[in-house]
């Protein structure tokens, strides 16, 4: 993270290090909309959810304390969580700015957040919060699927590949989907979505970061919308 502060190489440059970060319940579209602003933008999209489950994967010792917990779709302890973002934040492609995607979910993170930071002489650029409705997204998370080769992500009735069965980004046919995406599961991840992140919000609104964007329209138009506030911040 020390590092973070050099531009942008993609052909629609940023002018400075963005530290980007996407706020909504499971299922607003952050993780669709973080790979869409990579690919414009040249940022790197920094998910916990995905670093987590990567943990979990490689039964590592904080994977597995993470995994009963986000099986029954409750927060991991910050210590974990923070534990493996650092571990990813050493990495040097971050350098030219982040989309955090899930985190920070705590005021215990975002504290943390704004130390590590503030350490590199940074702070949090825009918290970006992707307005939905609790119901809409228990058929989101519901319908979502993921391309198991690269990770794109599709949707049973929102988002199919253009041709069916194979990715469009990779060409990948192998698709899989996450054990918490259930009806059930999501709505326990609603409620410690209510209980213990929407409460930032206000946090990055008292800081003069706070963007709003309404995210019930489809893909393409929140996408626009969040490209525009990109633009802007950039400038
Ligand atoms: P999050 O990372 O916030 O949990 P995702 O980006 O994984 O959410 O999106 C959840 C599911 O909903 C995915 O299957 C995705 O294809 C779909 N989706 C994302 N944004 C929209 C949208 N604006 N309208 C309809 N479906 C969407
Ligand atoms: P979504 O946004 O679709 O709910 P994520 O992939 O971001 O899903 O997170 C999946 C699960 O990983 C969460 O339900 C939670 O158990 C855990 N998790 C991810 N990020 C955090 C975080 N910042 N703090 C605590 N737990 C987290
Ligand atoms: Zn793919």
């Amino acid at each position: 993270m020390r590092e973070l502060g050099a531009h942008s190489k993609t052909s629609e440059t940023v002018s400075k290090p963005l530290v980007l970060i996407l706020m909504g319940p499971p299922g607003a579209g952050k993780g669709t909309q973080a790979r869409m602003l990579e690919d414009r933008f040249g940022l790197i999209q920094l998910s916990t959810g995905d670093l987590l489950r990567g943990a979990v994967a490689a039964g590592t010792p904080a994977g597995l304390a993470a995994s009963s917990v986000m099986q029954a779709g409750g927060l991991v302890s910050d210590e974990i969580v923070l534990a493996v973002l650092q571990d990813r934040l050493a990495e040097p492609d971050v350098a030219h700015g982040v989309i955090l995607d899930g985190f920070p979910r705590t005021q215990g993170q975002a504290a943390a957040l704004d130390g590590l930071l503030a350490r590199s002489g940074l702070s949090v650029t825009a918290a970006i919060s992707l307005e939905v409705e609790d119901e809409a997204m228990i058929a989101r998370v519901a319908g979502r699927y993921t391309c198991a080769a690269c990770g794109e992500g599709y949707h049973d009735d929102f988002k199919h590949p253009v041709k069916a069965g194979v990715c469009d980004k990779c060409g990948g046919t192998a698709f899989k989907r996450r054990a918490d995406d259930t009806a059930e599961t999501a709505r326990a991840r609603l409620e410690a979505y209510h209980a213990q992140t929407a409460p930032l919000i206000a946090h990055y609104g008292r800081h003069g970061v706070l963007e709003t964007v309404d995210a019930m329209g489809d893909i393409a138009s929140v996408g626009s919308a969040l490209g525009a506030i990109v633009q802007r911040i950039s400038a």
